[in-house]
């Protein structure tokens, strides 16, 4: 695979800092198969905390990416909290606001949350975050605006139409395939970045990446970041469920609903398939880490939970 561009003369990183939003415990059979019957998985709603300092100022920005799940199901749209009690045992606290003051920061130091995409366990309480942008992956407000109408593939599919402040939220522009490799193409501003097709360069110094991640759903986003020389992190949201997946010991679950429709977690199988090869090759690569959004086996590998905040990645 393709190497990373090494980093800059003078090169500026970043610190992450995992943040506990979270747990839910889902029936295996969504997700892997083959499964068997009855088998669940309690995984972690992750969130991380990338602290970026401008070297001419210092002055700190503050980035969260996924707000993981809400505290308070109660809000969450009546169909939606049906879905969750009946199929889903859930742990909703600390969620992200709780686990930002476990260091001495709150929503209020928080510039821009980015959502990896728009599911339930990932957009937390936006309200908690009266004074930050928001940002999300192209085809994230279609989605919402959708929502209300019968969903496509069953539960997965249910949004909230007044999710997100519409004065301080921001879509991304969709990707140009046919521009792949140019960085002005089209107008856009993706680009390409060693094995990634397409990624914006958020602080334009190389120091944190927004990923176009297609398939899990639309709009769907990674994050990669510089920790240091020659060390990435890359954050995989939603791209896949299971480590058991990315080994190549399972593959991706679909089952068929009560109209016969075939169903999987990820709106485009194939698309996610892509996708997962391509973060199996970045995990080969020296000095990459790869962390899922619900990734509970790098939840209880030795010393992880010293990373989460005031701890850093
Ligand atoms: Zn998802």
């Amino acid at each position: 695979m393709e190497p990373f561009p090494a980093d800059a003369e003078n090169q500026n990183y970043v610190t992450v800092h995992a943040l506990s939003a979270g747990f839910l415990d889902w029936p295996d059979q969504y997700f892997v198969q083959p499964c068997l019957e009855g088998a669940r998985t309690k995984a972690p709603s992750l969130a991380f905390l990338i602290q970026h300092h401008s070297p001419k100022t210092g002055r700190p920005t503050r980035i969260v990416f996924d707000l993981g799940i809400r505290k308070n199901i109660d809000t969450y749209p009546e169909v939606l909290k049906t879905h969750i009690v009946n199929h889903l045992s859930v742990i909703t606290e600390p969620d992200v606001s709780d686990s930002l003051r476990l260091g001495d920061l709150s929503p209020e130091d928080i510039g821009f949350v980015v959502l990896s995409h728009v599911h339930w366990d990932h957009v937390g309480t936006p309200s908690d975050f009266g004074m930050s942008r928001f940002v999300v992956g192209n085809g994230s407000l279609g989605l919402l605006a959708e929502a209300g109408n019968p969903p496509l593939a069953g539960s997965t599919s249910l949004f909230e139409a007044d999710l997100l402040p519409p004065e301080r939220t921001t879509e991304l522009p969709g990707v140009d395939e046919e521009a792949q490799g140019s960085s002005g193409g089209g107008g856009g501003t993706w680009q390409k970045f060693g094995p990634l097709r397409n990624v914006i360069d958020i602080f334009s110094d190389g120091s944190v990446y927004l990923v176009n991640s297609p398939g899990h759903l639309d709009g769907h986003l990674n994050l990669l970041v510089r920790l240091g020389p020659g060390k990435f992190l890359y954050l995989a949201g939603d791209a896949c469920h299971d480590r058991r997946i990315l080994r190549k010991e399972l593959g991706i679950a679909t089952w068929k609903n009560l109209h016969g429709e075939v169903c999987c977690i990820h709106s485009d199988k194939e698309a996610t398939e892509k996708t997962i090869d391509l973060i199996v090759g970045l995990e080969k690569m020296d000095g990459v880490e790869v962390v899922l959004a619900h990734d509970v086996e790098w939840l209880n590998r030795e010393g992880n939970k010293k990373r989460f905040w005031p701890g850093k990645m």
